[in-house]
Parts: C-alpha cells; structure tokens; sequence
C-alpha cells in the first residue's frame, strides 16, 4: 500500500486557466480532494518541451486523431481528414503554438489514485462533451469543430497525466527531483489510517 499512497500525477494549467483567472479555482477543486500538492511553479514552455511532452507516448498522435474523428461521427458531423496520424501531426503542431503562447502552471499531485482522481474531475478533452461538474465541462465551452476550422488546439484549461507510468515521464520533463517536495499532510491521517485512534481524547 506504501506506494500507491505516493501516487503522482502532473497537472497543467494551460494558458487559457492561466488568462482566465482560473488558477485559484483549479487548484481548490484538485486540493479539497485530499490529494497533496507537492510540485508547483509557473513556467513558460517551448515547443521542445511541448513536444517532448506529447511524444512521450509513441502512439499519443494516432489516438489523438482516432479520438478527434469518433467524436465527430458520434455528432453526425464529418471529420476534416480520415487519416487519425494526419490529425495528429496538425494537432501536435498546434498545441506547441498554444502551449508556449504564455505562462502555464505546472502542479504534481500526490496520493491514492492521483491519476484517476484528477481525470475524473478535469472532464473529457472536448468541452463541448465533458460532463458537467468537471473542470473543462464548467469553464470553458470550445469544440473540436470550432478548433479545426481555425487551425487551432482545442482550448480545454487543462492537461492531467494518463496514467501513472506517464506521470512520472512527463513529471521528468517539467521538474527536477529536487523540485518535488517530500512531506506530511495532517489530514492523510483520516484518509489513510486504518484504525483511526488518534482523533478521541
Ligand atoms: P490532455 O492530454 O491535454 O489532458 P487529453 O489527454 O484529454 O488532453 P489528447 O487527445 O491527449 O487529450 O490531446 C492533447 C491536447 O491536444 C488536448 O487537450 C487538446 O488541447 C488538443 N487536441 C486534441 N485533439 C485535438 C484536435 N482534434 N484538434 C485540436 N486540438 C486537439
Ligand atoms: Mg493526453
């Protein structure tokens, strides 16, 4: 159990939550989880590290494409290419532009299903589909569609890790080791202790 308890995931706020005065309430809807921030810090990226960022997995342009041309279909609509790597390759490009346009803040949270906490309560890519109650589903309103006719990446606020092995790849990209800090939360207590006989007096 020690390790899953250690969990990490990254978290970035993208240029638009930094320009829309969302950082504030991004970081209180991660914190009130009970997951523990233990890496923060404002940075502006560059295309490499953007790229460096997205290719990490070497499928990551394909199932960006596959991703973008079933959400198309499921609204009756039809997708710009067929071709998911031709996508892909437009997509990647654009999210450099979008990524390094200004200040991002890049967080690394800790704890019990890091991963899985924080992409249930960022939503889905597309804002136009992410359930309400998530991050992307209530502040922001872009579509695929409305992206690719502008030549543009979709705007959704947010990049959170896919899974754990991810997380610590893409966590290397954005911090030093010595950037993630080791410590103590009183209230993992009451979210990780067994027998909770610390609490009566
Ligand atoms: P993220 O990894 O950023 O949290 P995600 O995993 O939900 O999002 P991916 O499919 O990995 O989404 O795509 C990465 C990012 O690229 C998206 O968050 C979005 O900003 C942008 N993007 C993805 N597909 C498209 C597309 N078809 N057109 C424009 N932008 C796109
Ligand atoms: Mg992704």
């Amino acid at each position: 159990m020690a390790d899953r308890k250690k969990e990490k995931t990254l978290v970035l706020i993208k240029p638009d939550g930094v320009q829309r005065g969302l950082i504030g309430e991004i970081i209180k809807r991660y914190e009130r989880t009970g997951l523990k921030l233990v890496a923060l810090k404002m940075v502006v990226p560059t295309d490499e590290m953007v790229e460096k960022h997205y290719l990490i997995d070497p499928q990551w342009k394909i199932k960006a494409g596959q991703k973008s041309i079933e959400s198309y279909k499921k609204k009756g609509l039809q997708p710009p290419s067929n071709n998911p790597e031709e996508i892909g390759e437009r997509v990647l490009n654009s999210l450099k532009k979008y990524l390094a346009s200004g200040p991002v803040i890049a967080m690394v949270f800790e704890g019990i299903n890091a991963v899985g906490i924080v992409r249930k309560i960022t939503g889905s890519t597309e804002p136009l589909s992410s359930d309400v109650g998530t991050i992307r589903g209530d502040f922001t309103i872009d579509s695929y569609e409305v992206a690719d006719v502008d030549n543009r990446a979709v705007r959704n606020l947010i990049h959170a890790s896919g899974s754990s092995e991810e997380a610590e790849k893409e966590i290397n990209i954005w911090f030093q080791p010595e950037e993630i800090i080791n410590y103590r939360l009183i209230n993992e207590s009451i979210l990780y202790d067994v027998n909770l006989d610390g609490i009566l007096e």
